[in-house]
């Protein structure tokens, strides 16, 4: 896994992208694209992309990623940089209960940027475009005063009865959520730690040993689409869901809210990796505020009906935990600690976290 590095710090020097020009810099970014699916008729080269049209419905989602507040480059590679950028939006497909197809890419780009960071950056586009097999239609580029804009469009497709909204729990229906939760916030806090002390003295190597999980989960995440099929092949369609973006409990927040329902969750159902508690350990930071309240987890977040309980005995290879129920809305949303207190779930960040 990286870390921090002088070179990255100060962006790599290489051929100038003036050089190449951006009509240049398109038919070299195009030639190493490959599509896919069948339904993308015309992809980059035209005024527009040309997508045939099914009996499915179509599921479009848009992130924008600026540099400083979304990310920051002097410890996130540009190849793991492009892949995060597509798979947050994929996340976004797959919480539909969707299937992503196309992007749309879009970069505004400072004059500190080479050819060879473009070629990095379009790495992790690609890479990502393979891994979850969707054709990279289009986008735009443009020059930027204030360093780099990435901005991704998603569409996708699903049929109509399978849709997945926020808005479709039950008080007594059962939520579920996927992997494990806070290790992305741990890894950025270790990221930042590090950059701290690499400020204060560039010769100290930053210590990340032992952190590799946390890092990836940071830097190079995934979306849940092995959960989307899994959930397809057990003939599940989850009552609402959304992805975990911005940490658990402003996400069952939405749920609920939009649901018209309240929610209990218990804390030792709450799915957390051992080296999330670790580095908890060692930055005294509760692990547990990381998964309530953290981010960037791009897990699912969703509730089943009780009827499809059963569904989910017995062995299956991946990662879903039951952590609590639906509710009425009158009893709000609240957590079960490990002493039986009930705490109410806030979406605010972890300093308004108070007993109910
Ligand atoms: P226009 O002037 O109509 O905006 P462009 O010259 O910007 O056209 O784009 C030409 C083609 O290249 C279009 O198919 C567009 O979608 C595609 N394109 C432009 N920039 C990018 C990019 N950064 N990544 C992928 N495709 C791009
Ligand atoms: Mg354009």
């Amino acid at each position: 896994m990286p870390g921090i590095n002088k070179k990255r710090m100060s962006q790599e020097k290489g051929s100038d992208l003036s050089d190449l020009g951006e009509f240049g810099l398109i038919e070299h970014l195009a030639g190493n694209v490959v599509i896919h699916h069948s339904e993308t008729i015309k992809g980059i080269g035209d005024d527009a992309a040309v997508i045939a049209a099914s009996d499915l419905q179509t599921v479009v989602t848009t992130d924008l990623l600026l540099e400083g507040i979304h990310f920051d480059l002097t410890y996130t590679p540009l190849r793991h940089l492009g892949y995060k950028a597509v798979v947050v939006n994929l996340s976004d497909i797959y919480a539909m209960n969707a299937t992503p197809k196309q992007i749309t890419v879009s970069i505004g780009l400072s004059s500190k940027f080479s050819l060879q960071a473009i070629d990095e950056l379009y790495e992790g586009i690609n890479a990502a475009c393979e891994h979850y097999n969707v054709d990279l239609v289009g986008g735009d580029t443009t020059t930027s005063l204030t360093g780099l804009t990435i901005c991704i469009t998603a569409i996708g497709t699903c049929s109509p009865e399978k849709v997945v909204y926020r808005n479709g729990a039950k008080p007594n229906q059962l939520i579920c959520v996927t992997g494990d939760l806070g290790a992305a916030y741990m890894g950025l806090q270790l990221l930042e730690r590090e950059k701290l002390v690499f400020a204060g003295n560039p010769n100290i190597q930053p210590d990340l040993s032992g952190f590799d999980y946390l890092l990836q989960r940071q830097l190079k995440p995934e979306a849940r689409k092995e959960i989307i099929e899994f959930l397809n092949q057990l003939n599940v369609i989850p009552t609402s869901m959304i992805d975990v973006s911005d940490g658990l409990s402003s996400e069952l927040m939405h749920l609920c809210k939009q649901s018209g329902t309240g929610c209990r969750i218990y804390e030792d159902k709450i799915p957390l990796d051992p080296t999330t508690i670790s580095l908890g350990d060692e930055m005294n930071f509760n692990p547990l505020m990381a998964a309530l309240n953290g981010g960037e987890d791009y897990e699912l977040l969703f509730t089943i009906s009780l009827s499809d309980y059963e569904k989910f005995q017995g062995d299956y290879p991946h990662t879903i935990y039951m952590i609590g129920h639906m509710t009425d809305a009158e009893k709000g949303c609240a957590l079960i600690t490990n002493a039986g207190q009930e705490i109410k779930l806030t979406s605010q960040g972890w300093a308004n976290f108070k007993p109910a």
